[in-house]
């Protein structure tokens, strides 16, 4: 969700990071407010102040846990068939699991995608039947109300997700099936992003039709909704094509080699003078006196110091450590050194062999790689 911001870990279940991103606390903020100002107050016979927002804050975490179980589910079953999860994260539109690779088979996507649903329908029915029994037996109203709420929000989770756009749960599930139909990952998915993406247009042209009609609040949340499905389905079908025209390449191929380094004991005056004014790289490894890398420096970190402190700091005071640089090695896999990069919002890694910086590997390096590839190959062949 780098486009939302950085994440956050907030806790971990079943060894599953949890993260949140900032644009999350916007959504927290939205469901209490509808709940504590629309829902209970609509629901019981005028509840204090004190109440509805009680019951607000307990509904919007009722939501999130839901939220999470349906995560969560898939999650678990993604890992089940083999497939790497880096985490779950809660952002402005809900959950999203964070796979770090396409599913193995159509049948495993197919039951991976299908148990998200299956889980919000499973406690649509748990909180339903509360609901009906807490009605009839006559519980306390905010009780029964909040079961009421949590049904409703599960089936309706349950019904987004179904959606037949890809990536939502439907979509996936569309996919899978034109996949075990086709045997071919790259044509079903090209199918299914379409649908995805004409359900992006189709949800943008009815929040401009709601916006019209008086609600504009519902019309422009679906606007956003619509852009961001559309989005979404476009870079997963790239995804899909990178994924496999990188497929059995290491990062070696597209390293570029051509690395300068800088010694740890330059001062940073002649690092300025000698590397930075001559090369134009943005970042340097810093080795050491048997050209074992210690860490990077970045062309804009002598800014960090005053100048008149230039001729008596050294490099080594400036850079990064190894621990807080990304580093891979050369005979990496590159759709395994993309997701890494990918994962880590970094732009670029130190390519590392036997101590010694061998490399770069930017996303840069990577997506021209590509374009000449893709260029190279005559057109009915990049299956
Ligand atoms: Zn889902």
């Amino acid at each position: 969700m780098a486009f939302f911001g950085k994440d956050r870990t907030l806790f971990k279940v079943f060894g599953i990071p949890v993260n949140v991103n900032l644009s999350w606390l916007f959504l927290v903020a939205l469901v209490m407010f509808t709940l504590a100002e629309g829902w209970f107050p609509q629901h019981l016979e005028e509840p204090s102040v004190g109440l509805r927002w009680l019951l607000g804050f307990v509904g919007t975490m009722g939501l999130f846990a839901c939220l999470l179980i349906h995560e969560l589910a898939h999650s678990l079953v993604a890992r089940r068939t083999g497939m790497p999860v880096a985490g779950i994260t809660l952002f402005i539109f809900g959950g999203v699991s964070q796979l770090q690779d396409e599913p193995p088979t159509a049948p495993a996507e197919f039951f991976m995608a299908i148990v998200g649903p299956a889980s919000s329908i499973f406690l649509g029915i748990g909180f339903l039947i509360l609901w009906f029994l807490g009605s009839a037996v006559g519980w306390d109203p905010a009780i029964v109300a909040l079961a009421h709420y949590l049904w409703i929000i599960n089936f309706v989770l349950a019904a987004f997700n179904l959606m037949p756009a890809f990536p939502l749960d439907g979509g996936r599930v569309v996919r899978s099936v034109l996949w075990a139909l086709t045997n071919n990952l790259r044509a079903a998915t090209n199918v299914a992003a379409n649908i995805g993406a004409f359900f992006g247009i189709a949800l943008i042209v009815l929040g401009v039709i709601m916006t019209l009609q008086v609600d504009v609040l519902g019309g422009l949340w679906f606007i956003i909704i619509g852009f961001f499905l559309r989005q979404a389905a476009m870079s997963s079908l790239q995804m899909v094509v990178i994924r496999q025209q990188l497929q059995g390449e290491t990062v070696r191929r597209f390293m570029t080699t051509d690395v300068v380094v800088v010694p740890r004991d330059l001062t940073v005056q002649d690092f300025v003078n000698e590397f930075v004014f001559h090369h134009r790289f943005s970042y340097y490894p810093v080795v050491d006196e048997e050209g074992r890398l210690l860490g990077m420096v970045s062309s804009r970190a002598p800014r960090e110091l005053d100048r008149e402190e230039w001729a008596d700091k050294l490099v080594d005071e400036l850079m990064k450590g190894l621990d807080q640089c990304v580093t891979i090695h050369p005979d990496m896999d590159a759709v395994d050194a993309l997701s890494f990069l990918r994962q880590r919002d970094e732009n670029r890694a130190v390519v590392v062999e036997h101590d010694r910086a061998v490399g770069m590997l930017s996303l840069r390096d990577l997506l021209r790689f590509l374009a000449i590839k893709i260029d190279l190959e005559p057109r009915g062949s990049m299956n």
